[in-house]
């Protein structure tokens, strides 16, 4: 099995022209997605998780700052991110099939053994009577499904997962988180997650980034201290509801603060696994 990349970005701010001056975004955001590894991204609405995955993915091109795959320099270069984004974008013409391959079509790289792979992945994500309809057939979280497939089965090297669940009722997302769960641990790819639902990055992830307000920072790291297979009871265990409370009131106050508004450190009182670790000792942390 092929390991992924790690990837890295490394103080990157970003600012928007604007007719009243420049709009800062990304104020020296640091970040790592060790191969494997799950990683969430949360911030209050409009601190600019969006303008992060579109600097991963080579679409925004950072003022200062720089995004590697292992030791290859990215900033600003498409076409090394496989994106599930909020709506599934399938294809309504193409079969379910077809739009499961198609980020491999695309890259030219959809051979013979492809269709098989793919059916068979159908299979064991239980719609393999579903391959040869068209998406207007499936529910939304069977669409949600396909759009996953089609990422994890892209040539690209990296997954990013932009809210992917945001526009599913309650009971179909909680449905889809736990299937998440499931299929993740058994493909262990490296996973960049955007999301603002606090029960879900702490359900799915290793690691937690928390941002401020915009201009956004890193203002804490969370560790997930859950273990792997990871039970889906553990969210109703102390340790589970206690750290969801602590995020709680950590996003709350996070977007509370005026943009521009200085956040503080990740000293924020909260008893988080590593609580310890202040922005710029994370940031010296992870890229020494
Ligand atoms: P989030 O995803 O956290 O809600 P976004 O990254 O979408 O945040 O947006 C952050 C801020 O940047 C918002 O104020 C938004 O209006 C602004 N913004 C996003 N994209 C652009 C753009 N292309 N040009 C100007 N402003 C933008």
């Amino acid at each position: 099995m092929t390991v992924d990349p790690r990837l890295t970005l490394t103080d990157v701010s970003v600012s928007y022209p604007s007719p009243t001056g420049d709009l800062d975004v990304l104020d020296g955001v640091s970040l790592t997605v060790e191969p494997g590894e799950f990683v969430s991204i949360i911030g209050p609405s409009g601190a600019g998780k969006s303008t992060l995955l579109h600097v991963v993915g080579g679409l925004v091109l950072p003022q200062s700052g720089h995004v590697l795959l292992d030791d290859e320099d990215i900033t600003g270069t498409t076409g090394h991110i496989s994106h599930m984004p909020q709506q599934p974008a399938l294809f309504p013409w193409r079969t379910v099939l077809d739009n499961v391959l198609l980020a491999q079509e695309i890259a030219g790289v959809r051979g013979p053994d492809s269709t098989d792979q793919a059916r068979a992945w159908l299979d064991r994500i239980g719609l393999a009577d579903f391959a040869d309809s068209l998406p207007h057939t499936l529910s939304g979280g069977m669409q949600q499904r396909v759009a996953f497939l089609r990422a994890l089965l892209s040539p690209r090297p990296f997954m990013c997962l932009d809210e992917p669940f945001s526009a599913l009722d309650a009971l179909t997302r909680s449905d889809m988180q736990r299937w998440l769960l499931h299929l993740w641990e058994e493909t262990r790819r490296s996973v960049l997650f955007i999301t603002h639902n606090i029960e879900e990055a702490l359900l799915l992830s290793d690691t937690i980034y928390v941002l401020s307000a915009r201009p956004a920072r890193v203002i804490e790291k969370v560790v997930v201290p859950f273990d792997r297979p990871r039970e889906e009871s553990v969210v109703d265990s102390a340790e589970f509801v206690r750290l969801r409370r602590d995020l709680t009131s950590l996003l709350r106050d996070a977007g509370a603060r005026l943009p521009g508004a200085s956040v503080g450190t990740a000293g924020s009182g909260l008893r988080l696994p590593d609580a310890a670790s202040t922005p710029s000792a994370l940031t010296s942390l992870e890229l020494s």
